[in-house]
């Protein structure tokens, strides 16, 4: 299930984040006291709660509107941005989201928006690339029953990448896929060509 709507930080649990932030800065021996450090502690407490505001929202009532229709082809939604922070360091990863799905029983499918809300709403949450790969996948679905869904994900992760030059620019792959899509047919096979086949 969802986690419970959190992070929304009263104006003195944020005054406390902010001063613990402070505290763990001068203990990393930065002078606070430098002028242009002053308000690093706030900012850093507003983009981490901007970066975790995904918790508030459930993700699959993002995509549970549907546009009615007798669509029957499948749809893709490519390239969509998205940045999030891994649950092992905190850092960001950052890349894209591509993803392909077949219209619900009814021919319905979801605006182009909606999608890229999904993902900003998964992706707003302390995650691993791989379950954040399933969790778009299985939001679709609770959302409104897509008869296939495959998603590829690509990112970059400032965890791996800050640990030298050598793994910089790295790009790391995952994918998934459910119902018809996960199948071995023509529209599992052509949904995959029409994803992974894109050079980038
Ligand atoms: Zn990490």
């Amino acid at each position: 299930m969802e986690s419970e709507a959190r992070l929304e930080l009263s104006s003195e649990s944020s005054e406390r984040a902010i001063e613990a932030i402070s505290r763990y800065l001068v203990e990393l021996g930065i002078d606070l006291s430098d002028e242009r450090l002053r308000e690093t502690p706030r900012r850093i407490v507003e983009g981490h709660r901007e970066m975790l505001s995904g918790y508030r929202f459930e993700a699959s009532s993002m995509v549970g509107e549907t546009i009615p229709g007798d669509h029957d082809g499948m749809v893709i939604v490519g390239d969509i941005g998205f940045a999030s922070l891994c649950e092992h360091h905190m850092l960001p990863f950052f890349g894209t989201v591509d993803l392909a799905y077949l219209p619900n029983a009814q021919g319905h499918v979801v605006g182009l928006s909606k999608v890229a809300r999904l993902v900003e709403v998964l992706s707003q949450r302390l995650q691993v690339q791989e379950r954040m790969t399933m969790e778009i996948v299985r939001a679709m679905i609770d959302g409104f029953s897509p008869r296939g869904v495959l998603v590829v994900v690509r990112a970059e992760h400032l965890c791996v990448t800050a640990r030298g030059v050598k793994s910089r620019g790295s790009i790391v792959t995952t994918t998934f896929a459910s119902g018809e899509l996960r199948e071995s047919g023509a529209q599992a096979y052509e949904a995959r060509a029409l994803i992974l086949g894109q050079g980038r």
